[in-house]
């Protein structure tokens, strides 16, 4: 599967706040929000007109970056996000938290979103015992997701849950027996993810 191979500090630089991309380094001053926390490229600190196209952009290539996703796998999410009923822009940021990857990582079981895309594609983790490698794969509500017994991650896993403040409230992890269960579906005041998701619609409206 293709995935954005562009520098990951730059992608946060370029959406001027940190997307948490590279782990535990996020979390220390080397950061590089923290040092330099204008646009990448010659033109970085120049003024940019604002646009209404801009703002709408942005905050998709925003929400598309925090969740490793390329164009095409966003707007899929987009297009299956607006057959749903209710509110297409809640729709999408559920669809997107309820990733097996993004769970594993709000589980705390890794310390980024690709990390735990990488764990399981090489199928360190099991959804209800049975093995999952499918980064994409959707859990639901009851769905007990848990490292795979002998697992040769478990000690990365473990240095993960030690960099994790909090679990996500419709999540439950036993940081112990390394095993997490979905307990409802997320709503969006559940939902940290920094961006403004009306805007995405608009710009996929148009
Ligand atoms: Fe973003 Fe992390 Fe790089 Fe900081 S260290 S700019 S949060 S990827």
């Amino acid at each position: 599967m293709a995935r954005d191979r562009s520098p990951k500090c730059k992608q946060c630089r370029r959406e001027g706040m940190k997307l948490f991309l590279k782990g535990e380094r996020c979390l220390t001053e080397k950061c590089a929000i923290e040092r330099r926390s204008y646009p990448p490229g010659e033109h970085g600190r120049g003024r940019i007109k604002q646009s209404e196209y801009l703002l709408q952009l942005r905050e998709k290539q925003k929400a598309r970056r925090y969740y490793g996703l390329l164009e095409t796998q966003f707007r899929t999410y987009y297009a299956k996000a607006t057959r749903q009923g209710g509110v297409t822009g809640e729709n999408l940021l559920r669809m997107l938290e309820t990733r097996l990857d993004n769970v594993v990582y709000r589980l705390g079981f890794a310390a980024s979103r690709a990390q735990a895309r990488q764990l399981v594609r090489h199928g360190h983790f099991l959804v209800n015992g049975r093995r999952v490698n499918i980064p994409s794969y959707q859990v639901k509500p009851d769905d007990v997701v848990t490292l795979k017994n002998g697992s040769s991650a478990a000690q990365l896993v473990r240095d993960a849950t030690d960099l994790t403040a909090a679990v996500a409230p419709w999540l439950q992890a036993d940081h112990e027996g390394l095993t997490g269960k979905v307990l409802k579906w997320p709503e969006r005041q559940e939902i940290d993810t920094p961006v403004q998701e009306q805007l995405i619609v608009e710009l996929y409206s148009k």
